[in-house]
């Protein structure tokens, strides 16, 4: 069976005072069968961990580089996330494959190199509002799919996430029967690839202007495992409903 998991995006947001929010989701969670990530921006992640360590919270990364050290100027690798106290690494968001023109194979080595190191990979795939409109968001997944999910993944180290580009920040949602149709095809292709037993310890995760109101009709969908969320996940009052809302 798999743990259904609330996993919190800061994005670029986020300065030290903000930390306090991390106390306030872990004093007003009341599922303890759900896992909860939170994955704050780089110069909180040391601090958040130790506000996280012996809670139900893990910490995370929003990227790592391929490589584990080197010359790369502002970069941060798996092993130092590590070091730092993340269990987890978000890889290959839409934000990163637009602003730093993230291939599926540059996200493939990323998540590697990161699962590798001990890091839980959260693998995100999405299609444009235009991919939608033409039809091919099935072939879009598919191709992400494919190209960003190492061989080496297990259902211990994978957790994917569905977000549609066009969803993300704006407040818009697929409909019900349209993130079914995604959840399903990317368990039937992972079923595919890693078999039964493997496709069926990953947990697919939805985001996408994932809000209170919305979630508990989100999480009643099959195949969908928990949320990313990324606004909602900056204060707790809008995030702890969120993770209420997954039975
Ligand atoms: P929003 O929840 O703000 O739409 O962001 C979703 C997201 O990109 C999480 O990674």
């Amino acid at each position: 069976m798999r743990r259904k998991l609330a996993a919190g995006n800061w994005k670029m947001n986020g300065l030290t005072t903000q930390l306090v929010e991390l106390d306030n989701i872990l004093k007003s969670n009341e599922n303890p069968a759900v896992d909860l990530l939170i994955c704050p921006p780089a110069t909180l992640i040391a601090s958040a961990a130790k506000h996280a360590r012996g809670s139900a919270m893990m910490i995370g990364g929003q990227d790592c580089h391929v490589n584990l050290s080197g010359a790369h100027t502002g970069d941060i690798s798996a092993e130092m996330l590590r070091d730092s106290g993340a269990l987890a690494v978000i890889l290959g968001h839409s934000e990163r494959r637009q602003d730093h023109n993230e291939t599926d194979q540059i996200v493939c080595k990323k998540t590697q190199t990161a699962m590798e190191n001990g890091l839980i990979s959260v693998v995100c795939l999405g299609e444009s509002l235009e991919q939608r409109e033409s039809g091919e968001t099935l072939q879009v997944i598919g191709a992400q799919l494919a190209g960003s999910v190492p061989d080496c993944a297990t259902s211990d180290t994978l957790v994917i996430a569905y977000e549609p580009i066009w969803a993300i920040g704006t407040g818009l949602v697929p409909s019900l029967e349209q993130i079914a149709e995604v959840h399903d095809f990317i368990r039937e292709k992972l079923t595919e690839r890693f078999g039964t037993d493997m496709a069926n310890g990953v947990r697919i995760l939805y985001g996408g202007s994932v809000k209170p109101d919305n979630a508990a009709e989100i999480f009643g969908v099959s195949n969908v495992d928990g949320a990313l969320v990324g606004g909602a996940s900056l204060s707790a009052q809008d995030f702890c409903p969120i993770i209420s809302a997954l039975e």
